[in-house]
């Protein structure tokens, strides 16, 4: 008999492997290792280090050739934290203290990364995981314990916490899926996986420790579900599903360069989200034209000072000049609600989502803002920039922008500083305030783009990340509907684009409908566009605008998705 154990879904997909537990296998060598005396195990210590170092610059180097360079990026890193003394200085003591060096070394990265951990920062909090990993890495070097043992079968990671460099050293068609107990979906190993479109589930939680090492599972990545030890039949139902996925990869391929249009010619710009400049490259796969949202707060995570301008406009003119030619819209720091800054000395908040965030904080605070501004502008120069302002309520918000967002190419001409004179100024519709405003609005910006994912936990008041309420959050709920034809229509009116940078975007049927209002531009993880692509490529704008019509006379967000589902 099969078990189903129910996850959450990091990755989309259906895959077969067979299951390799990473962290009980470590348990297993420490628990017969014999350590020698203690100058025996500071020497292994020493010498662990260094032939780590060796490994990690070997494959960096290996992954760079292999075009996967986020992954080597963060591989870099992990030589970096093997180098701290921070971490080396620990190792050493809790050597000479406990007399085992791999033991040692588990209880020196433990410790690190419990500090990170309470330090009530997310960014921080996921890099402890990045500790965690280089300190079994090591453990394992010093034992002499070779890496993971792969067959000719594909295999399955799985752990309560999977370490990204096992993740990373496994080959492209030897994996079939990763599954975690722990339940965030940003973390840097789901991000390695999301980049080689490995089919991830996560949170698992306790439910992990029953699955066992060396069974066959099935991932059904599309509803989060393992299956262990999968019956024949249940094998049968999957290779069905498999293959439906093979045809669907090979449709996306076909379509990955035609234009997302209509079959009676209306077009929409298929662009991508992006937190780090090099996603603007792998984006290209899917054929992505420009980027719709650079998330830009995550150059100011994971440091302990704002971001210089010139590490800003490295950043910014990398991600346009990867644009080839097509817009980039850089959005400005969007800090505060579920992204704190330490280094900001915000005072604890009682309501983070409704407090001292984002554009309220850049108002404020010009020694944050006209840094990023001016990186912007400089860096405009290499494509086409475009500046968004998230979180925005109200016109003060903006005239103040604008005048700032002036002063900073009055300073660059003053200093005789090359910088894009064309660099579009746009807001996020992402609260209710703002949709309701945007036919004033829309006279003092360049472009919306609405943002969902906030939009629709204002609009709704249901918290977009308290899994107790998600049933209630809903993209087709008719206020969250009526507010983004309202901003898509004060747009048009007014002769401003407007473009959605929500997940909402990438939901193949918000897409036809949003396409009816007339947006210009959806912008999603680039995996999505090819689906998104190819449902807007299989209907008319005239039967679009049909089936709107219909909707928006619909009285709940569950009546509008049935809809949709059984007519598109
Ligand atoms: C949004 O709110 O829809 C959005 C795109 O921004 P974020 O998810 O970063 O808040
Ligand atoms: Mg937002």
């Amino acid at each position: 008999m099969s078990e189903k154990i129910q996850g959450n879904i990091a990755l989309e997909g259906i895959s077969v492997g067979k299951i390799i537990k990473v962290e009980q296998s470590l348990k297993q060598y420490l628990a017969s290792y014999t350590a020698g005396n203690s100058d025996e195990e500071l020497a292994k210590l020493e010498e662990g280090i260094d032939t780590l170092s060796a490994e990690i610059d070997a494959s960096v180097e290996a992954m760079r050739e292999a075009g996967h360079d986020e992954e080597a990026d963060i591989m870099e890193a992990h030589s970096f934290l093997l180098m701290d003394p921070l971490f080396t200085d620990a190792a050493n003591d809790k050597t000479k203290e406990m007399g085992n060096a791999p033991a040692a070394v588990l209880a020196a990265a433990n410790e690190t990364a419990e500090v990170l951990a309470n330090m009530d920062d997310e960014y921080m909090h996921e890099r402890s995981q990045d500790i965690r990993d280089v300190g079994k890495r090591l453990a394992r070097v010093i034992m002499g314990v070779k890496g993971i043992e792969i067959g000719k079968e594909p295999v399955i990671l799985c752990g309560h916490e999977v370490e990204p460099s096992v993740i990373a050293n496994v080959p492209d068609d030897k994996l079939a899926g990763v599954i975690m107990g722990q339940g965030s979906t940003t973390c840097h190993a789901v991000i390695i996986a999301k980049s080689r479109a490995i089919t991830t589930i996560v949170g698992l939680e306790e439910k992990i420790k029953d699955i066992p090492d060396g069974v066959t599972a099935l991932l059904d990545g599309n509803a989060g579900l393992v299956i262990v030890d999968p019956t024949p039949i249940e094998l049968k139902e999957y290779e069905a599903k498999l293959e439906a996925q093979r045809e669907e990869m090979q449709r996306f391929e076909q379509i990955r360069d035609l234009p997302a249009e209509t079959t009676d010619g209306a077009k929409v710009q298929l662009t991508a989200n992006i937190g780090l400049p090099k996603d603007a490259e792998t984006a290209a796969k899917y054929g992505n034209q420009g980027v719709g949202l650079f998330r830009s707060e995550f150059l100011f995570m994971g440091r302990d000072k704002i971001p210089s301008e010139e590490l800003q406009y490295e950043n910014y003119k990398k991600a346009i000049i990867a644009c080839k030619g097509e817009l980039c819209v850089i959005r400005t720091m969007d800090i505060g609600g579920d992204k704190p800054l330490p280094y900001l000395n915000i005072p604890p908040e009682d309501n983070p989502f409704l407090g001292y965030r984002a554009i309220r904080i850049c108002l404020e605070r010009p020694e944050i803002f006209m840094p990023q501004l001016r990186a912007i502008l400089r860096a405009g120069v290499y494509g086409k920039a475009a500046i968004m302002m998230p979180m925005i309520i109200s016109v003060e918000e903006v005239k103040k922008a604008r005048s700032m967002f002036e002063r900073a190419m009055q300073e660059l001409e003053a200093e005789g500083k090359e910088y894009a004179k064309d660099v579009q100024l746009g807001i996020m519709v992402e609260t209710p305030a703002a949709a309701v405003m945007t036919p004033i609005l829309a006279k003092y910006v360049d472009f919306f783009s609405i943002g969902t994912n906030d939009l629709v936990q204002y609009t709704l008041a249901v918290d977009r990340i308290n899994p107790q309420v998600s049933g209630l959050y809903n993209h087709f709920h008719p206020a969250v509907l009526q507010l983004i034809q309202r901003t898509i229509k004060a747009g048009c009116d007014n002769g401003k684009w407007v473009g959605m940078c929500g997940e909402m975007a990438s939901d193949p049927y918000a897409a036809v409908l949003l396409m009816a209002m007339g947006i210009s531009e959806l912008s999603m993880s680039a995996p999505s566009i090819p689906r998104v692509k190819e449902k807007i490529r299989s209907v008319s704008l005239k039967e679009a605008k049909e089936h709107l019509a219909k909707v928006m006379e619909l009285e709940t967000g569950a009546e509008v998705r049935d809809y949709l589902q059984a007519n598109l």
